[in-house]
């Protein structure tokens, strides 16, 4: 089990908090110039990496937040936490997914 800490609440149980997906993702537009094919991309597809995974996360039972994490996706370690709005200290550019 993960052991998450809210900005807010401090360390809580995984049990806590619900994932919400892939963090730093921006919407393309505007709507008239939006292929077909960078919709479907918005929409559909996310990052899969090995290693260092920027996501989305809601303290549901505790403060009701959502936040983001870096999250080692072999190991489960968490470097980071950060609020919403707010920059990693790392790039989310340096996963390994991205690299190769
Ligand atoms: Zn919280």
């Amino acid at each position: 089990m993960l052991r998450i800490k809210c900005p807010w609440c401090g360390v809580r149980d995984q049990t806590e908090f619900h994932f919400g997906g892939e963090s730093h993702i921006s919407r393309p537009g505007p709507a008239e110039e939006v292929s077909d094919a960078e919709w479907a991309e918005y929409m559909f597809y996310r990052k899969n990496p090995k290693g260092i995974h920027y996501e989305r996360w809601l303290h549901a039972y505790g403060c009701q937040q959502w936040f983001n994490v870096a999250r080692d996706t072999v190991t489960h370690e968490i470097h980071e936490v950060y609020k919403m709005g707010e920059s990693p200290l790392s790039s989310p550019k340096q996963s390994k997914d991205d690299a190769e």
